[in-house]
């Protein structure tokens, strides 16, 4: 039996396995933390895995990005993600959106369970606010440099991610620190251990965990509730449409810009004037790539990325 070696782990056992069958599961973001997550996930059974990323491997993610392989640069990461997730366990059903997760399509997040492995804090908020509404629980996970945190956040908890938002702030770039490639493996298998227990209804950590792996050390914070946080009082701005206009990705030279355009007419046009690379879901178009609802640039600030995108897509 494919399971047989997590059955026997007493925490788990057969019953516990079904339970783990028959969740659905969605992954915000299948960068490092996500493709340790989702790769331990499937492995181990999980019925249903969502995965969203709205971001296309690079050369530099291959470093740490464990689902990914140089044939893989250049594709969407959700999608290659899929493709290698697939391999690993076909009985796992897998659905891949190669979409910025926002307020007007936050309801890809339907699932007993989210597990956030982004790298911002805006789609953070936004998991929260949702999370908050709907009664849904998800697991924040981050890291930096040779660290990491992770925390549960339950329907029960007393305290949200904006609550401790102060607490975080510290660890939320890896544009000058970096990553440690095995700061993401160390994470996530907190981060899974903890989705394992929420999966099978069993108690759950109740604080922030931070680790240093370069010293060894785990430290265990307690968070407590913010009287002016918001979304605890039932004000969920991030659901509201309240949005960023451009982003830089974590660590690269990409910004993201979203726009109203015609996404056919516009390939058409292009094509006429360049070299269109058609990659099914999207186009590559000199240093861009457009899908239908944003325009990823690759540029040297956002002053470049904004001009390039206006001279191609338009206003
Ligand atoms: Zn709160």
């Amino acid at each position: 039996m494919r399971y047989s070696k997590q059955t026997l782990v007493k925490q788990i056992g057969a019953e516990n396995q079904k339970k783990i069958e028959a969740a659905r599961v969605v992954i915000v973001g299948v960068g490092a933390t996500g493709s340790s997550s989702a790769e331990m996930l499937a492995r181990a059974g999980v019925g249903n895995l969502v995965l969203i990323d709205r971001d296309i491997v690079e050369l530099t993610n291959l470093q740490r990005q464990s689902l990914f392989t140089e044939a893989d640069i250049g594709k969407p990461k959700a999608i290659a993600a899929k493709e290698a997730l697939q391999k690993i366990n076909s009985s796992v059903n897998i659905t891949a959106f190669p979409n910025d997760l926002d307020y007007d399509n936050v309801n890809l997040l339907e699932a007993d369970l989210i597990l956030d492995c982004t790298d911002n804090l805006f789609t953070r908020f936004l998991i929260n606010d949702y999370c908050k509404k709907n009664k849904k629980p998800w697991i924040y996970s981050a890291v930096v440099g040779v660290q990491g945190m992770t925390m549960n956040f339950l329907p029960s908890s007393k305290v949200c991610f904006n609550c401790m938002f102060s607490l975080v702030e510290g660890i939320e770039t890896c544009e000058t620190a970096g990553i440690l490639n095995t700061v993401p493996t160390a994470v996530t298998a907190l981060q899974v251990t903890e989705a394992f227990k929420i999966l099978t209804a069993q108690k759950a950590r109740k604080k922030l965990l931070h680790i240093d792996l370069w010293k060894g050390a785990f430290e265990e914070i307690t968070v407590k509730a913010d009287r002016k946080c918001k979304a605890c009082k039932g004000e969920y701005e991030y659901l509201d449409g309240k949005k960023q206009e451009i982003i830089k990705f974590c660590g690269s030279s990409t910004f993201q810009m979203k726009g109203k355009f015609d996404y056919e007419e516009l390939k058409r046009k292009l094509n006429m004037v360049g070299k269109v690379v058609d990659m099914g879901i999207c186009f590559k178009f000199s240093s861009m790539i457009i899908f239908p609802d944003r325009v990823l640039i690759k540029a040297q600030n956002e002053q470049d990325a904004k001009v390039l995108y206006s001279q191609v897509v338009g206003n």
